[in-house]
């Protein structure tokens, strides 16, 4: 048996990069393991600096709150941020129509059957009934109106399931200062020499540009693309997703605040790739994702600027990936969190909800000095199921256009896809089923609001949905609309929650 007082406890844990995943990284091991036992670095470089976009997100981010024990209106206000209800999603079928991926979930289910069953069987009579009536969230983002839960029992009013936008370079120096506060050191220096053990391969110390030495037990690389670390030394080779993830490129550019403050992102397909829109107290962060296979540089920043919600602030910021993750986040003493371990372009916000993740995951299998390889394999076997689900899930609003007006949109439509979503699209076309497996992150109202969004039309329902009469159905489902519908009445807009809760003036 072990006695755990024989095994030795690490005690220095260097995290390199200052960026989202550096920060959020700090701020869940300060918090969770504390600086008495453990010393917590982070060495960042402000010469380097951070690739400062990463501003929508989903409602896992406020587990990450709890975790850390913000108080949600003062972060806020600290990060200009805004709620999102959900993203809207324009011209992805084909020009001229839209749809919306809300947050919330749709009607009630009936008799152990899930509720779009039903919806199913109504469209064949009523095919324009929208889903969207059915969810509050998404109801009331389309009107502009939000609110946190409120008390009407038995009502969706209850369980509003929000996320937020932010800006990303205020949220990292908020948990930089929340950080700090709890102990945690920053260094800050360009990391120029990576010291590796001749006979284990692990990571000892770092050489930093002005000569100091950084000795640790386990090093963090939140390095951003580079991957200084687990690229530099622990050579994990990196999968390339390209072929079902066209899109590689960004141009990032702030455009002035409007009014009506939407509680959404807007998706905008263009015509080799899609344009962002996400509003922020002070400003609409706007981007235009592409594909430079199929679009050149010039012609991406002439497209985002003539698609500008508003007028343009400061200074274009350009941006460059490969769709895809490293084969192992997690090698030796040194773990990949962030861009470092992977990326998959940003059209469901999933960026930072993976440095989340990751960070989860460390800390469920923390090691000591021994470091067991069982937990290392256990981690990069998680961490590889959930970057394959979410890349599946991504890569289905491309597959499922009818556009055809671009080179693009053609290769998106005829593109050969992973057999795994191949066969999550051929269960719903058949029956309208939609299966979460093994917890993944997005569940099925997710996968149910692209698909039948994209404009999927399965060829039948859950067949005891026949047992309702045609009647009762449309009783039931007026019902579901009404109560949506009057829930909605409850909620004040957007602009006159955040003025009331938290505003940054
Ligand atoms: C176009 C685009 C849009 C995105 N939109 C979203 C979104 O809407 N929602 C979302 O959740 N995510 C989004 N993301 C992802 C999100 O931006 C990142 O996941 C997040 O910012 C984390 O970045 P990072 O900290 O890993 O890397 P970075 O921000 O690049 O930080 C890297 C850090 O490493 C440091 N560093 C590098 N080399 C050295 C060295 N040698 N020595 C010392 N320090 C070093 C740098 O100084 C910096 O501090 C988006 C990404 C892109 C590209």
């Amino acid at each position: 048996m072990i006695n755990q007082s024989e095994v030795e406890a690490l005690k220095q844990i260097i995290i390199v990069g200052g960026g989202s995943a550096g920060w959020m990284t700090a701020a869940a091991l300060t918090k969770v393991l504390g600086c008495n036992n453990y010393s917590i670095t982070v060495i960042e470089s402000d010469t380097i600096g951070t690739v400062s976009v990463g501003e929508a997100t989903i409602p896992h981010i406020r587990a990450f709150n709890s975790l850390l024990e913000i108080d949600e209106d003062d972060f806020l206000k600290h990060t200009h941020g805004t709620f999102k209800l959900g993203i809207e999603f324009v011209n992805w079928k084909e020009m001229g129509h839209s749809y919306m991926h809300p947050f919330g979930a749709y009607g009630t289910n009936m008799h152990g059957v899930p509720f779009h069953h039903y919806w199913l069987k109504s469209q064949k009579i009523q095919p324009k009934d929208d889903l969207l009536d059915y969810c509050l969230e998404g109801y009331a983002a389309k009107k502009n109106l939000f609110s946190r839960p409120l008390n009407y029992p038995n009502t969706p009013l209850t369980s509003v399931n929000y996320a937020f936008h932010f800006d990303a370079t205020l949220y990292a120096a908020y948990l930089r200062t929340y950080s700090e506060k709890l102990g945690a050191s920053r260094i800050e220096g360009i990391v120029t020499q990576i010291n590796t053990n001749n006979e284990t391969g692990f990571i000892e110390s770092l050489l930093l540009e002005n000569g100091a030495l950084i000795n640790g037990d386990l090093f963090i690389d939140c390095t951003g693309f580079k991957g200084l670390l687990i690229d530099g030394v622990m050579e994990s080779p990196f999968e390339d997703w390209s072929q079902w993830l066209p899109c590689n490129s960004a141009i990032a550019h702030a455009s002035e605040s409007l009014p009506d403050k939407k509680p959404y992102t807007i998706s905008t397909a263009q015509k080799s790739g899609w344009q962002w829109q996400i509003p922020l107290q002070n400003r609409i962060g706007n981007g235009h994702v592409y594909s430079s296979d199929f679009l050149n540089q010039d012609d991406a920043l002439t497209t985002l600027f003539s698609n500008l919600p508003s007028k343009p602030m400061g200074e274009p910021n350009f941006l460059k990936w490969t769709n895809g993750k490293r084969k192992k986040l997690w090698v030796k003493n040194c773990v990949a969190i962030g861009l470092s371990g992977g990326f998959i372009e940003p059209l469901e916000s999933t960026g930072l909800q993976l440095i989340q993740a990751s960070i989860e995951r460390l800390l469920s299998l923390f090691p000591n000095k021994s470091f067991q390889q069982k937990d290392i394999d256990i981690f990069n076997e998680n961490a590889d199921i959930e970057l394959k689900q979410i890349r599946d899930f991504i890569v289905l609003h491309y597959k499922l256009t009818t556009r055809e007006d671009s080179p693009f949109w053609k290769y998106c439509k005829e593109m050969s896809i992973p057999d795994t979503l191949q066969s999550k699209i051929e269960l719903y076309k058949t029956n309208g089923r939609v299966f979460r497996e093994n917890n993944e992150l997005f569940a099925e109202l997710s996968w149910l609001s692209v698909l039948s969004g994209q404009g999927i039309i399965p060829q039948s329902y859950h067949p005891l949905v026949d047992n309702t009469s045609t009647e009762n159905l449309h009783i039931q489902l007026s019902k579901m609309k009404e109560v949506v519908r009057l829930c909605s009445k409850k909620m004040p807009t957007h602009a006159e929650f955040i003025t009331k809760h938290c505003s940054a003036s």
